[in-house]
């Protein structure tokens, strides 16, 4: 441990010299540099609070107390890897499938939801036989290749060309999606995937399974409409294929109408997968499934899947959720954020739409209401904004112009109050002209940041610490490194 910690500087340098470019930041024209975090508060290196919209991973709030304890002392007693037996890893598996429906009642405990969303399918293809999937365009499952694979949203930059066995269909968007003005738009967009079924058949390929979130954060936040999950599960199903519900992010109560998000279209899949949310941090994941699907498939290793550690962390953020009550806050303080935006909507001609349930909220940034030409820009130069109000979230969706918020679930209705005026009033400040300049327009070529950022958005930055101190270059590369060695 360094005795005093690296300057700004000096950690952006390290950051360049040592990790991949493809890593990518939030904010990255002036990155922030978090040193701790507390509830929904996080702490910059010069001690300035935010208000944070995204860290959906910290479910029950940053370090909470209850979780940090009980993962301390189980540290201190036993970390095994898998191939025990373990009280605290069959409660936990217990304390999770006594939330759901009968049918789910076999575990596998994993470590990230790129990994179980993997064991899904492996799962689906050893159960079904077949080897083909549907999924939504624009979607994203995780950072493997199989998962890569069936990620629309990553194909374009990471140069994938889609394959044979990966099925696309469009996401069932009401805002903006193909059949948003159909009587019927669950019956059109399910029937996509009936379509896509019959053009595999045709082919000589069969489905081994649909995967989906049922509420779409990464398609821009799409809560699916009403009977279509139920039509498409039907049409999969009777297709020879199983339902995989992706609730990585969606998971554990943060919709707020009920405990899982598949529970709101009154559909069961056959294979759920879980993770951020799980361990409030820690790394931790979950594929739940039925006895007939778990049974398929020959064996399975995960060294630190489920460790006594894990589960311990697990089984207090259950607690949390209970006691605090956070299913049900989640319901309340979404739909106080999401009136607060509303009410404010008929001033902003760039606020398009607001939509979402319980603490996934997200809200379409256009350039006008009429042609709802989806607003990139708009969304990035509002992100810093709020930003320079003190206040993290991120633009996302399939234009970016999603600002997407999945905080904490101990968010309160104060600071869903402080959001939305927040938003009124960078809003304001776009829609005048005033701030909307391209954010790469000039650079700073030392620190590559663009100079209107900064001047516009001061004090955030963290820039500030830069001149306090005189201190050694960091050496470009290794090579450099080894040169001087010589
Ligand atoms: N599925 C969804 C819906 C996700 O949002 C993510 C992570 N953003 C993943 C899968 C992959 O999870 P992980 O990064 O833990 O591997």
């Amino acid at each position: 441990m360094p005795e005093k910690p690296l300057t700004y500087k000096k950690t952006l340098q390290m950051r360049r010299n040592y990790l991949g470019r493809a890593c990518k930041l939030h904010f990255e024209v002036s990155p922030l540099k978090i040193v701790r975090a507390s509830k929904q508060y996080l702490y910059d290196d010069s001690g300035s609070e935010y208000l944070d919209c995204i860290s959906n991973v910290s479910h029950v709030g940053h370090c909470h107390p209850h979780v940090v304890h009980a993962g301390q002392e189980q540290m201190g007693k036993l970390v095994t890897s898998a191939g025990f037996l373990d009280d605290k890893m069959v409660e936990y598996a217990k304390r999770i499938i006594e939330t759901l429906p009968d049918q789910l009642c076999v575990c596998f405990f994993l470590n990230s939801g790129s990994e179980a969303n993997d064991l899904a399918l492996r799962l689906a293809r050893s159960y079904t036989k077949n080897e083909d999937f549907v999924v939504l365009d624009h979607a994203y499952h995780g950072n493997i290749g199989s998962l890569l694979e069936l990620s629309p949203s990553k194909w374009k930059n990471l140069n994938i060309t889609k394959k044979e066995w990966v099925h696309v269909v469009d996401c069932p968007d009401l805002y903006r999606g193909r059949h948003k003005d159909d009587a019927n738009p669950s019956l059109k967009y399910a029937q996509e995937v009936h379509s896509a079924i019959k053009k595999a058949k045709e082919k000589g390929r069969s489905i081994a399974g649909f995967l989906s979130e049922p509420l779409m954060t990464l398609c821009g936040v799409i809560n699916p409409p009403k009977n279509y999950l139920k039509l498409v599960y039907s049409f999969v199903r009777s297709s020879g294929g199983v339902c995989i519900a992706d609730e990585i992010q969606v998971g554990l109560g943060r919709c707020g109408e009920s405990f899982w998000a598949f529970q709101m279209h009154g559909v069961v899949p056959d294979i759920l997968t879980v993770g951020k949310p799980l361990g409030n941090g820690h790394p931790m994941a979950m594929v739940v499934t039925t006895k007939e699907i778990a049974d398929s498939i020959g064996e399975f290793n995960s060294t630190f899947g489920g460790n006594p550690v894990a589960c311990a962390v697990g089984m207090a953020v259950l607690d949390v959720i209970q006691n605090e009550k956070l299913m049900s806050s989640a319901r309340n303080v979404g739909k106080c954020l999401m009136d607060g935006m509303r009410a404010i909507a008929p001033n902003h001609p760039m606020l398009g739409d607001i939509r979402g349930t319980g603490m996934v909220i997200g809200i379409e940034i256009v350039t006008d209401k009429e042609s709802k030409k989806p607003s990139k820009e708009g969304a990035e130069i509002l992100a810093y904004k709020l930003k320079e109000q003190k206040i993290i979230i991120a633009n996302d969706g399939p234009h970016k112009n999603v600002m997407t918020l999945l905080p904490p679930m101990c968010f309160t209705c104060d600071n869903a109050r402080r959001v939305v005026q927040a938003f009124d009033l960078a809003l304001a400040d776009i829609e005048k002209g005033t701030s909307n300049k391209p954010l790469d327009q000039s650079e700073d070529t030392k620190m590559n940041i663009p100079l209107n950022i900064l001047s516009g958005l001061g004090g955030s930055t963290g820039l500030g610490m830069m001149d306090e101190e005189e201190e050694e270059e960091e050496p470009d590369s290794k090579r450099a490194r080894y040169d001087e060695m010589d």
